[in-house]
């Protein structure tokens, strides 16, 4: 028997018209690329992107159809995605921070016909247009008056020129709710990128998760700074969930310097922020290099990679801002678990929950998650076993885009999400590694990513990675690399002393060899595909 309610789809366009009717006069506030600050409201961009949607269906852009943006947060960025998927048309998002040639591969695979791009990206399009066969035409997110004096990208035209044409007399289209609405690769260290084709339905379902007390705590009352761009990861789900809970947003466009997004965060009155650790490192530099006070900001998310103690210490106890540590990845839509109280933390002294905060956190609804070792047998939440982390649910990828013929979920449903974890008796996730970076000594495994932060710690020690390297009687065996602060030169033994009683006697680097740099791929993690292949025939003592 079938329930007796309304069949409502979840479709994108209803979170833009919820947040238009219901609080048509909350804020977008831009800091523009071209400059000054812009400020317009969740109706007039409701209005707006209804008009990109019009001219996009007269443009002859069809369902299904690719429109790609490379292009930073802002409310240009922002009512285009919402227009381009309201005519069952794909938003898809470059990361302008790949390299060159993975940005042609990624356009030409997608094969996306319109490339709606910020002027800071022109000169890196003009180079790239011959080689892209698919995009038909440039869209400039700028007005006429902005538009660079000459440019060699073939018919390009200032976006509000564009949209001019359009009066917004138009109608969202109607279509199941699983739908394409927007396309995401993945950066790609091993191998081609991989494009996650995120549904109307995973998308909305996401939003509404985000949005709840213990992931992002989002309401009408907050102002929002999603840092983290739109280009990665949806931005994690902040340009849908805000529109949920009818939030005003505030969008740092292209200057995420420590000085810029503390000028934002105190003149827009932000009260809630989302990034990376890097840029919430920058802005503590700032803060203590000038003394700065975050007045509004009540709670952050850190996440995309670990989030260091000394950093959620200081944001809390000098500045007052509750952080939560989060975790997920692309194919998640993306967030996966978020670090906050449960009831079980609550005797915690300061400390001991900082202890807990260096754990990614629980599962959010929608998540569901084991971990298990390399035959698929499912392992103890103990807080100590380490397996690998897989997940399922209706925000998860369950193929990549024009790969379909790859299986990529186990019997059960599960993606493994290539992270190596351990999970506590309350629930309490924690990344120790990436499955292809863990070294496998003996039958047990060794977390690399322990043995860096530790290595970090020595007080000569600027960069440190530590690599498995092929062993006759282990299988593998740690080889710590390190990168000597200036002007100092730390000596192997004093690194092995240092770590010798933190780490289990069978946990310490066999080898220590000091480099001046370490390589990083292109979204600034640690190269070790070209480590391994460099260190594979280095000689243990
Ligand atoms: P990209 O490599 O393009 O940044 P993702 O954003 O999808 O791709 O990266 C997801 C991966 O980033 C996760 O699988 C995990 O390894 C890592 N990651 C994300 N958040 C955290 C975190 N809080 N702590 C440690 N690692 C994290």
């Amino acid at each position: 028997m079938l329930g007796l309610m309304q069949d409502w789809p979840l479709l994108l366009h209803r979170l833009i018209d919820h947040a238009a009717r219901h609080h048509p006069g909350r804020e977008i506030v831009t800091r523009s690329v071209e400059g000054p600050i812009h400020r317009t409201t969740w109706a007039e961009a409701r209005q707006r992107s209804l008009r990109v949607a019009q001219r996009l269906a007269r443009d002859g852009i069809r369902p299904g159809d690719r429109v790609a943006t490379l292009a930073w947060n802002t409310g240009r960025h922002l009512e285009a995605w919402y227009g381009i998927a309201g005519i069952g048309a794909i938003y898809h998002t470059v990361n302008p921070r790949l390299f060159p040639e993975q940005i042609a591969w990624i356009l030409n695979h997608a094969e996306s016909r319109v490339m709606m791009a910020d002027l800071t990206f022109v000169p890196l399009l003009e180079e790239l247009a011959p080689k892209l066969a698919h995009v038909e035409r440039y869209i400039l997110l700028t007005d006429a008056a902005h538009m660079p004096a000459s440019t060699r990208l073939p018919d390009a035209i200032p976006y509000e020129d564009w949209l001019a044409e359009a009066d917004g007399d138009f109608a969202w289209a109607s279509f199941d709710e699983n739908t394409a609405a927007g396309l995401c690769y993945t950066s790609g260290t091993t191998g081609e990128p991989k494009g996650v084709l995120y549904s109307h339905r995973s998308n909305v379902l996401h939003a509404l998760t985000c949005t709840m007390p213990d992931v992002m705590s989002l309401s009408s009352r907050d102002r929002v700074m999603p840092i983290v761009p739109m280009f990665h990861a949806n931005s994690w789900a902040i340009p849908f969930a805000a529109a949920a809970a009818g939030a005003a947003l505030v969008m740092p466009g292209a200057r995420l310097d420590g000085a810029s997004v503390h000028q934002l965060l105190e003149e827009e009155r932000v009260t809630y922020a989302a990034a990376v650790p890097t840029v919430w490192m920058m802005l503590l530099q700032h803060l203590e290099a000038t003394g700065g006070r975050l007045s509004t900001l009540e709670r952050t998310i850190i996440g995309g990679s670990a989030c260091p103690r000394a950093l959620a210490k200081a944001y809390q106890e000098k500045y007052g801002v509750q952080v939560r540590h989060g975790w997920g990845m692309t194919e998640m839509s993306p967030v996966g678990t978020v670090c906050v109280r449960k009831p079980e933390t609550e005797g915690l002294d300061a400390e001991a929950w900082l202890d807990v905060q260096e754990k990614q956190g629980i599962a959010l609804f929608g998540v569901d998650m084991k971990i298990t070792d390399d035959a698929g047998r499912e392992l103890p939440w103990d807080g100590r076993t380490f397996g690998r982390l897989k997940v399922r649910g209706p925000a998860i990828a369950r193929r990549y885009f024009r790969r379909e013929e790859e299986e990529i979920l186990d019997a059960e449903g599960y993606f493994d999400t290539g992270d190596v974890a351990t999970i506590d008796p309350n629930g309490y996730m924690k990344i120790t590694d990436r499955s292809k970076d863990v070294i496998k000594s003996g039958g047990e495994w060794i977390s690399s990513i322990d043995l860096e932060n530790l290595a970090v710690g020595h007080p000569d020690v600027a960069e440190a990675a530590v690599v498995a390297v092929p062993h006759p009687k282990w299988g593998e065996r740690p080889l710590l690399l390190a990168v000597p602060k200036p002007g100092r030169a730390p000596t192997r033994e004093s690194l092995l002393d240092f770590l010798r009683p933190k780490v289990a006697k069978w946990w310490l680097p066999d080898d220590v060899v000091f480099v001046p740099e370490l390589p990083h791929t292109a979204t600034g993690k640690l190269l070790k595909t070209k480590l391994r292949e460099d260190y594979r025939d280095h000689r243990l003592p």
